[in-house]
């Protein structure tokens, strides 16, 4: 009997072995991760971690930042698939590192000062060189409230969407500089509001330096940029960073994968629209703005969802369905298992019902344009 018992034990043990001090996190498709096959999740969601730096109470939130290597010269941070929360700390987008001869080049920086200055920190263990230049996809403050870390700190210059001017600090539309409107405080964003003060400490909403009408190309600390004008997409105005040399594409949210998309702000007919102009470069890597699939996949999804969403909708309108009614009879049921499915996806539905009846874009439309008597 008692050897039986032993016996037992030593069976539940073998068993119980590969869950013993196993703390790392599954990956699903780990042939889809970085160039060197491997990718690092951050452990936050972990038990050993809640008693770590990441609480309210800490001097200083620790975002435990893992750079992962995409291609030869371009690192990224990439975030969780979640809402900005207390617990996430605002990392749940994705920000990205590229090395030029004298300088860093970040894409993207994240959503806080304390992250921006962590990522900085992690970045110099592989080369020890400041940060001049940031580059901002678009004015979700997820991607750019790490600015003021690089301007106070490295006396960077931030190229990005003038819409960040426009639309946080009040500067005047036409000219993209400070005009009457400007506040004088500038608003508590979502981020302000919602991050523990260990976290968001020291950020504040800074200034974009340079800004482009267009689509425009340019080298900076010897690397070939050019940073393509979307235009109305995902936000009122996105852009996205090709470096042809690299053959690497850095897309914003105009992009995402393994979890569905945010529509509030953004037009689905813009959407795919920068979609093709992603499809049009010539790239091996694409970093999305949430998701964690790089290789030569990383539209895919994107391109899916709004072309299911387009069409599903645009049925919709022709089979004259009410308003109130929409999210219940379109649905993307190939997303459901993606990560935020049913926060998110009614709302993108909502968005481009409302859009899509004042749609009259292409070919297929040709007659309500001449209801309207208008060109
Ligand atoms: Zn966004």
């Amino acid at each position: 009997m008692k050897k039986l018992l032993v016996l037992l034990a030593i069976v539940a043990f073998v068993i119980a072995m590969p869950f013993i001090g196993n703390k790392s996190t599954t990956v699903k498709n780990p042939h889809k991760l970085d160039a060197d096959g491997n990718f690092i999740m951050y452990d936050w969601h972990h038990e050993g971690f809640k008693e770590t730096s990441r609480t309210g109470t800490n001097p200083e939130w620790d975002y435990m930042l893992k750079p992962v290597q995409v291609s030869e010269r371009v690192w990224c941070f990439f975030g969780a698939m979640e809402m900005p929360t207390k617990e996430n700390a605002g990392d749940m987008s994705n920000s990205c590192y590229i090395k030029g001869n004298d300088s860093w080049i970040a894409w993207d920086s994240g959503p806080s000062y304390i992250f921006a200055k962590q990522a900085h920190a992690a970045m110099k263990k592989i080369a020890d060189l400041p940060v001049k230049t940031v580059i901002v996809s678009h004015e979700h403050d997820d991607h750019w409230l790490g600015n003021n870390y690089y301007k106070e700190t490295q006396g960077a210059l931030i190229v990005g969407p003038k819409s960040v001017n426009v639309n946080y600090l009040g500067y005047d539309e036409h000219t993209g500089k400070p005009g009457e409107n400007t506040r004088e405080i500038p608003p508590q964003t979502r981020m302000i509001r919602a991050l523990y003060q260990n976290a968001i400490r020291g950020t504040k909403l800074a200034s974009v330096d340079r800004s482009f009408e267009d689509t425009t190309k340019f080298s900076a600390h010897g690397v070939e940029f050019e940073y393509v004008k979307v235009g109305y997409a995902h936000s009122e105005e996105d852009w996205f960073l090709y470096l042809p040399e690299d053959k690497v594409v850095l897309v914003g949210d105009v992009v995402m994968n393994g979890r569905v998309t945010s529509n509030r702000d953004g037009i689905v007919v813009g959407q795919l629209n920068a979609l093709k102009a992603i499809k049009a470069r010539d790239w091996n890597h694409l970093v999305p703005g949430h998701g964690f699939i790089t290789d030569k996949t990383g539209a895919d999804e994107s391109i899916q969802y709004f072309t299911l969403l387009k069409d599903r909708v645009l049925e919709g309108i022709e089979e004259e369905i009410h308003p109130d009614y929409i999210t219940r009879s379109v649905t993307l049921e190939e997303f459901r298992d993606k990560d935020l499915y049913y926060l998110l996806s009614p709302g993108n539905v909502f968005r481009s019902y409302e859009e899509l009846e004042m749609y009259d874009g292409d070919e297929e439309d040709e007659e309500e344009e001449e209801e309207e008597g208008e060109e």
